[in-house]
């Protein structure tokens, strides 16, 4: 699946749980809000009618002790709970808006205006007191009575819409909580999906990719999401590219080695068939020196030719048991006086280093390291050169205190054409030494190793299996 599929579906699925839980929460709010202006109606409307009723009582109260006593007090007490009464009535109007509660107001209102009506009339005619009571009695209970039932009306009508609210308040709660546990399973599932899909095949691209520094062409593996795939397959053009570019390269070197040959062995005949004539001092030590140069050159055009048939996989070794300290012996004999600034010193175990090895491919080795370790100490100083005995393997050092290689060079020193910036420009070579020096160990089933530090020297060690001898 595409990475970006993938998220817009991640961002949709979100955004849509996100739209409906806001759309439920703000429905949910409006309603609670709605039935909380219920609930205020029907307790106001409850508080009203309530004050209707006192003030109907009071009415009828102040009106007979004022018959009895015809003190003022009470005639002013009774006038202000009519006004109390008409206006609570009044009010409540505005409150009533179910059928029953229109009904029930309308049956209070008829009530509470024959009652005050009759009172008048009564009062007027001078009726007593307990003939009024007796007389307004009536329409005075239905005034009541039916003010009574305007309280039961909203008192119902209270407890209702809170059972509405907190049904209402539930549902927002579970609203809430499944859009947070919906919004947290798509986070991890998306958060699983990319762990799963994509950290796993970047790191493991980008390790494939760190190998490419070293030199190794190999290819890319195509995994993971659409997009890392595409990266991939493009990095795997390349790496093709690169390959075919080197297999030419090789090709074209090869070519030029082989033409190389013919000519460099003609010169290194006659120059020592010069030598072997009548040639004076001066002319002796000139020869030496080109058949020097002659042998150098010749080792580097070997290291070509090397480096196509290795690449070819055409390396063919002629192994017979041989004692490693002889070869490295030989070696150090053929460099030891080539430069009086690089004394070599070599230290051997007494007894014989035996190796199943191809005597001229390890003598190769050994005279690549040797040329270095000379070329690449261009102030001179001496190099050591120790072959030790180890459990199941034999191990040859050779250290110098040359230029040394900085540590970001040391990656990739054995793979072909890699040169050190610092020896690029300065010092002559192709680069192509280290690297059939690695194969060669390698196809004796050996290792190499480097290690160096710039402006110190360095130390290359070669690991081959040792063969125990059969009379120890
Ligand atoms: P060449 O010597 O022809 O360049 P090599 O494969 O033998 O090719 O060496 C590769 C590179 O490794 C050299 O160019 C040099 O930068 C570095 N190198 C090899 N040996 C040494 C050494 N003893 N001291 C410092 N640098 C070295």
């Amino acid at each position: 699946m595409r990475l970006l599929t993938l998220l817009t579906i991640a961002e949709l699925t979100l955004g849509g749980a996100g739209l409906v839980a806001s759309v439920v929460l703000m429905g949910s709010t409006s309603r609670l809000a709605r039935l909380a202006s219920g609930i205020t109606t029907a307790v106001d409307s409850v508080y009203t009618a309530e004050q209707a009723e006192r003030a109907l009582l009071l009415h009828n109260r102040e009106s007979a002790l004022y018959l009895i006593t015809k003190r003022q007090e009470h005639l002013h007490l009774r006038d202000q709970a009519r006004r109390d009464l008409e206006s609570a009535l009044k009010e409540l109007s505005n409150f009533s808006e179910s059928q029953r509660e229109r009904h029930a107001l309308e049956k209070a209102v008829t009530n509470a205006e024959a009652y005050l009506r009759e009172r008048d009339q009564l009062e007027a005619e001078g009726n007593s007191a307990d003939a009024i009571f007796t007389a307004t009695a009536s329409s005075l209970d239905g005034t009541q009575g039916w003010l009574e039932t305007l309280v039961q009306i909203n008192y119902e009508q209270a407890q209702n819409l809170q059972k509405q609210a907190k049904s209402t308040d539930a549902l927002g709660d579970l609203v809430g909580a499944s859009a947070s546990a919906a919004v947290m399973l798509i986070l991890a599932g998306v958060f699983f999906l990319l762990h799963r899909g994509l950290k796993r095949p970047l790191i493991h691209l980008i390790r494939e990719v760190e190998t490419l520094e070293t030199g190794k062409l190999s290819t890319i593996t195509v995994a993971g999401p659409a997009e890392l795939q595409e990266v991939a397959t493009v990095l795997n053009h390349l790496i093709d590219r690169l390959r075919q570019q080197r297999e030419s390269q090789l090709r074209f070197l090869a070519g030029i080695a082989h033409d190389l040959r013919t000519p460099l062995n003609a010169i290194k005949l006659s120059v020592q068939y010069m030598a072997t004539g009548e040639v004076d001092e001066d002319q002796r030590s000139t020869l030496l020196a080109v058949d020097r140069q002659v042998l150098q050159l010749d080792r580097q055009v070997g290291d070509l030719l090397d480096t196509t048939r290795v690449e070819a996989g055409h390396l063919e070794l002629k192994v017979s048991e041989q004692n490693l300290t002889e070869l490295v012996e030989s070696s150090v004999k053929i460099f030891s006086g080539v430069s009086p600034r690089h004394p070599i010193r070599l230290s051997a175990p007494d007894c014989p280093v035996l190796c199943d090895c191809d005597p001229l491919r390890i003598g190769q080795v050994m005279n690549n390291l040797l040329s270095n370790a000379i070329k690449y100490s261009p102030s001179g100083g001496e190099i050591r050169v120790t072959v030790s005995l180890h459990e199941s393997t034999a191990c040859v050092g050779i250290t110098d205190q040359g230029i040394g290689i900085a540590a970001e060079d040391l990656t990739g020193i054995f793979e072909p054409f890699r040169r050190t910036a610092s020896t690029r420009e300065a010092i002559p070579g192709v680069g192509l030494g280290l690297s059939v020096a690695k194969r060669i160990i390698e196809a004796h089933g050996g290792t190499i190793r480097v290690t160096s530090t710039r402006g110190v020297g360095s130390t290359f060690t070669l690991q081959l299996p040792r063969k125990v001898s059969q009379d120890a």
